[in-house]
């Protein structure tokens, strides 16, 4: 166990010269940047003793992942030289440079960097809790209902099969076309696919917003024969009728009887941001876009799904904020400008089939933005090996040591 577990009931009052919170994707990452840049003292706040890659959660729910894949003690992905305080963040005191934690305790800190991810809100969507609970539904955004997405999807061999993508700030919204394309692929080989209604409920005018990658995705649209719905969200679920009715905010509304239903929640910010003083108009961190500091307080700074930015909330954004970020902490502690700069980039990596991939890389204008290289919006044998085999991997040996 590389971890220290720093929490004991006696010690109140610690302090750090780095503090981050959250251990998930952006914390450690950006945590064990810094620890190999030479700062001595970085600490995370983290809850959970689990640690979880949410991408393979997509391919747990279509069929191509085991659940074991994607889950590591929290403990064996630490970064090395990195404290655990295994306790949750419930306030931040930016005034005095203090954290509040769940357990009554609080930490100082010289600087502080916020990265608790967003929150799924079932709640948002009357009656979706219940369809969630019920045989016929199921989702990619949570691990258990992942797992549970896996084994009614495969069982389905004819009827109405409901994918809905959220509205509003998502992590990688996109995501959830992921498993629909996976499922198609599945009922096409087992030659049920003519008899299953497909339908995909979509919040924005296009498929997903940038021509290429709108052009490459209708291809695959047309070949599975699914009936996309643009503009529209889900307004109600009725899971004793197993009803759904949707339509765009304020317009008419549709009714449809669904078999099974595949949802992405609506999300939000975690609520003690906006408590503490730090939100932007929407709950997330407030942060300068580019060098991802606090507009509030210069000592506070963001990253990841938590943090108010532009761009598409990914793990692919993360590998270039937690670099930006980890460089402007590193100048201000040594008492120098940040100038670092995070650009904007985004991923939405869609599995078009069991064993293809496009890749939508973008900025937070919508403009293309290859990474891997000029064609990687084009679906490809390569897109699906890196997403599925190699991103897991360079994952929990790298990135969240913050060596990429
Ligand atoms: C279904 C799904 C599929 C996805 N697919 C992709 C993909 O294919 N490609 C891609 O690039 N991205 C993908 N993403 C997005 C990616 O997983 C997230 O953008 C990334 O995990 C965000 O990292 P984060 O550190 O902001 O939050 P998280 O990784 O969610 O970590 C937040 C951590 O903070 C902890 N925490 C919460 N509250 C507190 C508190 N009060 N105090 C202390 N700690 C707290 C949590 O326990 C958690 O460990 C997907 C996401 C989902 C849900």
């Amino acid at each position: 166990m590389s971890a220290e577990n720093t929490s004991t009931a006696e010690d109140h009052e610690r302090a750090h010269q780095v503090l981050v919170v959250g251990g998930g994707n952006g914390g450690l990452s950006v945590a064990g940047r810094l620890r190999r840049a030479g700062v001595a003292d970085v600490a995370v706040v983290e809850p959970s003793q689990t640690h979880y890659y949410k991408p393979l959660f997509s391919h747990i729910a279509g069929g191509t992942a085991k659940a074991s894949e994607a889950v590591r003690a929290q403990a064996d992905v630490f970064p090395e030289g990195v404290r655990w305080v295994a306790d949750a963040v419930t306030a931040v005191d930016a005034e005095n440079k203090r954290v509040h934690l769940a357990s009554g305790d609080t930490v100082r800190y010289e600087q502080l960097i916020i990265s608790p991810g967003i929150r799924n809100d079932w709640d948002a969507t009357s009656g979706l809790e219940e369809a969630m609970r019920s045989p016929h539904g199921a989702s990619n955004y949570e691990f258990d209902l992942a797992r549970k997405a896996s084994a009614l999807l495969r069982r389905v061999r004819s009827g109405t099969v409901v994918f809905v993508q959220a509205p509003g700030p998502a992590s990688c919204a996109g995501a959830a076309q992921k498993p629909m394309y996976q499922a198609c692929a599945y009922w096409q080989a087992m030659n049920v696919l003519h008899d299953i209604h497909v339908v995909l409920l979509v919040p924005t005018p296009t498929i997903f917003g940038i021509p290429e990658i709108d052009a490459e995705l209708q291809r695959v649209i047309d070949e599975y024969d699914i009936d996309v719905r643009t503009g529209v969200r889900l307004q109600e679920v009725d899971a004793d009728q197993r009803t759904i009715s949707f339509g765009p905010m304020g317009g008419e509304r549709e009714q449809l009887r669904y078999d099974l239903l595949m949802v992405e929640p609506v999300q939000k910010a975690p609520e003690w941001i906006r408590a503490s003083g730090l939100a932007d108009a929407e709950g997330f961190v407030a942060v300068n876009e580019r060098t991802l500091r606090s507009t509030v307080d210069p000592d506070i700074w963001a990253l990841g799904d938590a943090a108010g930015t532009m761009n598409s909330k990914s793990g692919g954004a993360l590998r270039k904020q937690t670099k930006a970020l980890a460089e402007n902490v590193r100048a201000v502690l040594e008492g120098r400008e940040p100038t670092a700069i995070y650009d904007g980039y985004g991923v939405c990596p869609f599995t078009v089939s069991r064993s293809t991939a496009v890749f939508a890389e973008f900025d937070d204008r919508l403009r293309m933005m290859p990474t891997l290289w000029s064609s990687s919006y084009r679906e490809s044998r390569m897109n699906w090996i890196i997403d599925r085999r190699i991103f897991p991997q360079v994952y929990w040996r790298m990135i969240l040591q913050g060596r990429a």
